[in-house]
């Protein structure tokens, strides 16, 4: 009974072994491609999966992302999509959302002097419009709500809105809606 079990066995790969190669074979490439879409797929996203820490305690949002509808700049007295969010609070410290390495600190006359830290998982965060002399310097590692500088009145390019920061957050060079990744609901 048992060896005519086996024979049975050995008898159906027999007949039927190019069918269950040809099947474990799209089994592997199918597990194969599903891994490396899984991994594209979160390089692609981020890992939302990241904590981020708020660049200003208690802020007030005074200009809102937006990329498709064009907000006035009466300083530049131009329309544009403004990709990144303003930010004013009582207190004009800033801080790192994430962990990270300051990338770069520069001056230019339309964003004020500009902190870029660059993260894993592809973000770049940049703080402009930041008082003179920042709490960094390039090639330093921050942690996340770690002091990086002060909001200032720095960004000629939006002198109106008076001390501020200007926060862009940046997915594979991007720019992308911080909405989306910072918790701005609890600020
Ligand atoms: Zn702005």
């Amino acid at each position: 009974m048992e060896i005519s079990r086996k024979n049975k066995v050995v008898e159906f790969f027999k007949n039927y072994w190019m069918y269950v190669s040809v099947g474990v074979t799209i089994l592997i490439i199918a597990i194969v491609v599903g891994v490396v879409a899984g991994s594209q797929n979160a390089l692609q996203t981020g890992n939302t999966n990241l904590e981020f820490a708020l660049p200003m305690n208690n802020a007030t949002i005074i200009k809102d992302y937006s990329s498709t509808e064009l907000q006035e700049n009466p300083t530049l007295n131009q329309w544009e999509a403004h990709l990144s969010i303003d930010f004013t609070s009582e207190n004009s410290d800033v801080f790192a959302v994430l962990d990270g390495t300051v990338s770069s600190v520069s001056y230019d006359i339309l964003n004020g002097n500009v902190v870029e830290i660059t993260h894993e998982n592809g973000f770049v965060s940049r703080y402009c419009s930041l008082a003179e002399n920042p709490d960094v310097k390039e090639g330093d590692k921050v942690v996340a709500g770690q002091k990086i500088g002060s909001a200032s009145s720095t960004a000629t390019g939006e002198i109106d809105l008076g001390e501020h920061l200007h926060f862009t957050l940046y997915l594979n060079d991007s720019p992308v809606d911080p909405n989306n990744y910072l918790d701005l609901q609890n600020k």
